[in-house]
């Protein structure tokens, strides 16, 4: 076989779904562990459905997770153009040939009389589909009625008998009895053709190799085939995806508002983390291996090793995945990420070295910042209950008497580094033969006001400052007063 050319094919209709994104990831990987070319193309013909943007979030999430196209509506290439409703005047003679070879013919029936049939036979209780009325019109009468201007579709003529079938890589034979197929529309009377007729020659006229689609285009594909045979046209490897879950029983749909790219990328989520999370849904190396950057992918991925069963996504793997790829963040790229979130909490002015020393092995979703260092912009009210902790021998009483010798050494402290409080604070407990923690979790509890905390006693007094320090240790002095210590 010559070169490996897959497409993505989607329809404008919305937002990019995980489902949609897998899609196109497999087959992008695909084409690249096969030294391939990868191929997009827009398929919207069904302009009713068009949904304004949907174009950009297209190229936008695919861009975003660092697939590039070989060919595609903005690079065009060898067998543009790749949007379907630029190539709407190529469809229409192949479907003529269609009709010269008795595989397609014309159809005048109107909207009134297809549904004064079907209603007849429903009501006989039928399953409907088209009657093949307009299958042997004299070849006059069709030239004088296309002549009048009378509106028309044209149809494929399926066998009344026989089978349609395929082998598919991943779902292996499929048949159908051509009894069961509609003769479908492929030009609509408009002029455009249906979005299947559409899909079919653009495959074969791109010179597709492998079509990979989720298996919702298993049960049309029996029917495309009869077109690749009316044709006499080699027909490609066809490898239709298990379907991603929700659970056991239900499809992870449109509808689970929350399964879009977009939105996972707006709650925080970083792109190399959804793809290798995605990539694993009906995937596996063959190994333990779990961490794949997207050329790792390209060199690992197999058509041998996708899953012949639904995958079910894990919204707490994803969640936990994200954690390890942030947890190898640089610090640069940790606070690049992170500062709208310190912005929305107020502390964009704090030392973000310091913040990413407290914060990266504890973040798992960016968005989940400002929650964690609010405490730095604001001092919870808190109970001086906090200040009891069994393993670092401390209690109320005893917090008072460390806030006393804290307080006015830290206030006599020249410079406010970390060393210099580190080293003050250290040095008092071991001279005092306290343990560290006697020292530092009345500190800590008074410079934060809650229990856990990013970060320890010396890096919150840095983050927020001399001053905001010691107005905290005041107050936390002060609370304990109040209550008799
Ligand atoms: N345009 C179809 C969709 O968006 C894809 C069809 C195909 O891959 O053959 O679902």
């Amino acid at each position: 076989m010559g070169t490996v050319r897959t497409r993505f094919a989607p329809s404008p209709t919305g937002f990019m779904h995980l489902g949609n994104l897998r899609s196109a990831l497999y087959t992008y990987l695909y084409a690249k562990h096969n030294g391939g070319r990868f191929i997009l193309r827009i398929e919207d013909t069904d302009q009713a459905r068009y949904v304004p943007g949907a174009v950009d979030v297209i190229y936008n999430t695919l861009r975003g997770i660092g697939i590039r196209w070989d060919e595609g509506p903005d690079i065009g290439g060898e067998y543009g153009p790749y949007v379907q409703s630029e190539r709407k005047d190529l469809y229409l003679p192949y479907a003529k040939q269609l009709v010269e070879a008795g595989k397609a013919y014309y159809c005048f029936c109107t909207k009134d009389e297809l549904d004064e049939r079907r209603a007849e036979s429903e009501k006989k209780g039928e399953v409907w589909k088209y009657d093949k009325h307009c299958l042997n019109l004299p070849k006059e009468e069709v030239e004088r009625r296309i002549a009048a201007g009378e509106p028309y579709v044209i149809r494929q003529n399926v066998p009344e008998s026989g089978e349609a079938s395929f082998d598919d890589i991943i779902y292996g034979h499929i048949s159908v009895d051509c009894s069961e197929l509609d003769d479908m529309i492929l030009i609509k009377a408009d002029g455009m053709p249906t979005y299947n007729f559409a899909n079919v020659i653009d495959d074969h006229t791109m010179g597709i190799t492998h079509v990979m689609r989720g298996n919702e285009y298993l049960a049309s594909t029996p029917k495309y085939n009869l077109l690749y045979e009316a044709f006499g046209w080699e027909k490609p490897v066809y490898i239709h995806m298990t379907p991603i879950m929700r659970d056991a029983q239900h499809k992870l749909s449109k509808r689970d508002g929350d399964a879009y790219y977009e939105d996972y990328i707006s709650k925080g989520y970083l792109s190399e983390a959804i793809v290798n999370y995605v990539a694993l849904l009906g995937w596996n190396p063959g190994d333990e291996r779990e961490f794949f950057t997207l050329p790792e992918l390209e060199k690992a991925f197999s058509v041998e090793g996708m899953s012949k069963s639904p995958a079910i996504f894990d919204p707490a793997k994803l969640t936990w995945m994200n954690q390890q790829y942030i947890k190898n963040l640089s610090e640069e790229d940790f606070t690049r990420y992170a500062m709208p979130y310190y912005k929305q909490a107020g502390v964009d002015g704090m030392n973000t070295s310091i913040l990413f020393k407290c914060l990266h092995e504890r973040v798992d979703v960016f968005t989940a910042i400002p929650g964690i260092v609010g405490f730095l912009t604001s001092l919870p009210d808190y109970d001086i209950s906090l200040f009891t902790n069994k393993k670092s021998k401390t209690d109320p009483g005893i917090a008072a008497s460390v806030l006393d010798l804290a307080i006015p050494a830290l206030e006599n402290l020249p410079a406010w580094d970390e060393t210099a409080v580190h080293d003050l604070l250290l040095g008092m407990a071991q001279e005092r033969g306290m343990k560290n923690g006697t020292m530092l979790w009345p500190v800590r509890i008074a410079l934060a006001g809650q229990e856990v905390t990013p970060g320890g006693a010396i890096e919150i007094a840095m983050l927020i400052g001399r001053e905001e320090s010691l107005r905290r240790l005041h107050a936390g002095r002060e609370k304990l007063r109040e209550a008799g210590y």
